[in-house]
Parts: structure tokens; C-alpha cells; sequence
């Protein structure tokens, strides 16, 4: 083998929650510095960052997913795949929250009770205080025994989104913010799934896509 063939990692980053808490704005905030207040709803896409590091070539996957999880198998497979994890709620949405415990112990049934790589991430926080659930008590929970980060974020004012990535990305020793020559090489892949009745969506390769 050439002394030339450099080391190449693939990394994924899974966002997962409850559809409307902010997934995919907060990823829209990290890669293109960018906030659109209407909702699009997400089926799945993939975003792709190539680093180039001492030699290596690194590539930083982000996974969105669309919070409704429909299909438990494909859910199951955004686990797998995955390396580390954010879980998203809304400020605002006391459901969302309970829905992170569940996806947190998915999450152990797949990967193992020891697995480390979740961070929890209370999103809205632009929406004040009075919608605030992070509660001294929810924040001791996730930090102690969950032993898992916890961050509040906005995307809308861009509050913190940095600090979702930045523990991840620095672990890899990547750089945390997406320079302009970065962010042009950025590549988006979208799966369209249509969730119609007449039209099954469960093609075997619309999972997780490139899984
Ligand atoms: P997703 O389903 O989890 O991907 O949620 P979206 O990113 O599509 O966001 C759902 C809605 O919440 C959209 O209308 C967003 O504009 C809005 N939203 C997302 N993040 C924030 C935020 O930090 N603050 C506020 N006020 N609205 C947000
Ligand atoms: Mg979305």
C-alpha cells in the first residue's frame, strides 16, 4: 500500500426528537449560520463535513431525522449507525422532554448500557423563562445519572448551537466552527419518504440513509 493513502474516519452525529423542537433548525444555524421561522417537516438528511486534518481526511456526518419515527426499524437503524448522539427538546413542550428518556433508553438497549456519546439539548431557550424546563433537578438528572451533556440552546438568536458540536468535534480534534471553505464543501443528501397509506415508504435502503 502507498505511503500516500491516508487515513480516513467517518463520524455520525445523530440528531433525534420530537418533530418541531428544532433539529433541523439548529443544524440549518450551525452550517450556514442561518434561522427560517417557518416549519419545513424533515424526513431524513444526511450532511456531510470533510476535514482535513495532519493527515487524516475526517468526515463529519450530521444525521436529521424527522421525529416522527413511524417505523421503529428505521429508527433502530439511526441508532446503529450513529456515534454520538443529540437529543433535542423544545423549552416549551413538556412531551418532548419525556420523549428524550425514551429515546435515551433506546439508545442503552442498543449501544449498551456504558455508552456515553448523548447529549441532551434544551432548545427554544430565545422563548424566556417561563417555558424553561431545565430545571436544577432535570439538569443534575442528565449530568449525574445520566452521565451525559446537557446544553440550552436557541436557534433562532444562535445561542449555544456552537457548544453542541464543539465537546463532539474537539474530542476528534476538528476545528468547531464550519469555515467559509468548509461550509462550501458541504455536501446535503435528502431522502424524500412519502408517508402515504398507498404508497408503502419502507424501500429497504430509505433508511438511515447510506447506512
Ligand atoms: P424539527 O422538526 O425538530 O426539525 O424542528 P424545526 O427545526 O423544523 O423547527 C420547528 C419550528 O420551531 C420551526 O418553525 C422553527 O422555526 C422553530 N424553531 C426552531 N428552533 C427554534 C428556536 O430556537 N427558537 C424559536 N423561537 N423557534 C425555533
Ligand atoms: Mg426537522
Amino acid at each position: 500500500m502507498s505511503l500516500l493513502v491516508r487515513e480516513h474516519r467517518t463520524v455520525r452525529f445523530v440528531f433525534l426528537g420530537a418533530a418541531g423542537v428544532g433539529k433541523t433548525a439548529l443544524i440549518t444555524r450551525f452550517l450556514q449560520d442561518r434561522f427560517d421561522s417557518k416549519y419545513t417537516r424533515t424526513v431524513e438528511e444526511l450532511h456531510a463535513l470533510e476535514y482535513d486534518t495532519d493527515g487524516a481526511r475526517v468526515r463529519v456526518e450530521i444525521l436529521d431525522t424527522s421525529g416522527s419515527y413511524s417505523f421503529p426499524a428505521m429508527r433502530a437503524l439511526c441508532i446503529r449507525t450513529g456515534d454520538a448522539f443529540a437529543l433535542v427538546y423544545a423549552a416549551d413542550e413538556p412531551d418532548s422532554l419525556e420523549e428524550v428518556q425514551r429515546l435515551r433508553e433506546e439508545i442503552l438497549e442498543l449501544k449498551g448500557e456504558k455508552f456515553t456519546g448523548i447529549t441532551v439539548i434544551e432548545n427554544k431557550a430565545d422563548l424566556g423563562s417561563r417555558s424553561r424546563q431545565a430545571t436544577a433537578e432535570v439538569i443534575r438528572a442528565v449530568e449525574e445519572d445520566w452521565g451525559a451533556g446537557f446544553v440550552e440552546t436557541s436557534a433562532r438568536t444562535g445561542e449555544n448551537v456552537t457548544g453542541v458540536f464543539r465537546d463532539w468535534l474537539q474530542q476528534m480534534k476538528l476545528p468547531s466552527r464550519v469555515s467559509p471553505a468548509l461550509r462550501r464543501r458541504t455536501q446535503t443528501m435528502s431522502r424524500e419518504i412519502t408517508e402515504t397509506r398507498e404508497k408503502p415508504p419502507m424501500k429497504k435502503n430509505n433508511s438511515c440513509i447510506l447506512s
